[in-house]
């Protein structure tokens, strides 16, 4: 993404996942043009059975082409993965439905950004009834959020100039980095939603709604607003804290 740090990327597989994921589809097999790199090789091991995998992938050079076929525990050996960390079997993986239970609170309690600037008095340029519907959508993803280590959730709605909306959800990794943001999620369904199409894919962005945890280990706002001031610097950001009774179910 142009002006923002390499660690601001979308792999492949990491799209591929978020896509399984807004399809609420599982993952048993993933097939590449190239071996998934060390940063994918932990994210996909953030699935229950991780390592049973299968990872299909392809080697080309000028005189031939080979075909891999291997399962992820072969290619991640001595693993480190959410059991690692004192994660209880029972609680909900990646792909896994889960419930974070979070309220909002009053609409008083937002933040408002506008091309870069924070409004200090709150005010955007949305309708209130505008809102609506993009904030049940950022709380809806906030409480399906896969947020185990930090018990941060968040969730975003992405808004388009076309009135439609693309939603996404944080995705923690028990190595912490390859973790992507609700903005980053989100992004990846906008982008899947226009493949194979002459399509302008940031400059359509009119405002993002995001619901995440008042004042939460892990904050995602000034992530988002400088993405986003980069990506589309018209639109507007809305902020909207919950707050979370702390437990996390499997069953929604
Ligand atoms: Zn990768």
């Amino acid at each position: 993404m142009q002006g923002l740090p390499l660690n601001a990327t979308i792999h492949a597989e990491q799209f591929a996942m978020v896509i399984a994921l807004q399809a609420g589809e599982g993952i048993i097999s993933f097939a590449a043009t190239a071996a998934p790199c060390g940063h994918c090789r932990q994210f996909l091991n953030e699935l229950r059975e991780g390592g049973d995998v299968r990872v299909l992938s392809l080697m080309v050079d000028k005189f031939d082409k080979t075909k891999f076929d291997s399962l992820l525990s072969d290619l991640l050996l001595h693993s480190f993965g959410p059991l690692d960390l004192d994660q209880a079997v029972e609680v909900p993986l990646l792909l896994e439905p889960r419930n974070n239970f979070i309220r909002l609170h009053s609409l008083e309690l937002v933040t408002v950004y506008s091309g870069h600037r924070k409004n200090t008095d709150r005010s955007w340029k949305m309708t209130a009834s505008a809102v609506n519907r993009p904030l049940d959508k950022a709380l809806e993803e906030a409480n399906a959020a896969y947020a185990p280590y930090s018990g941060s959730p968040a969730g975003l709605a992405l808004c388009t100039s076309a009135a439609k909306i693309f939603t996404g959800r944080s995705i923690e990794s028990a190595a912490y980095n390859p973790s992507m943001s609700p903005l980053h999620t989100a992004l990846a369904a906008h982008v899947q939603s226009c493949a194979g199409l002459q399509c302008d894919l940031w400059s359509n962005i009119s405002g993002v709604v995001m619901v995440e945890i008042h004042q939460a280990q892990v904050q995602y706002a000034g992530t988002v607003e400088t993405m986003l001031y980069s990506l589309a610097p018209d639109a507007e950001l809305i902020i909207v804290y919950g707050t979370t009774a702390g437990c996390v179910d499997g069953a929604f």
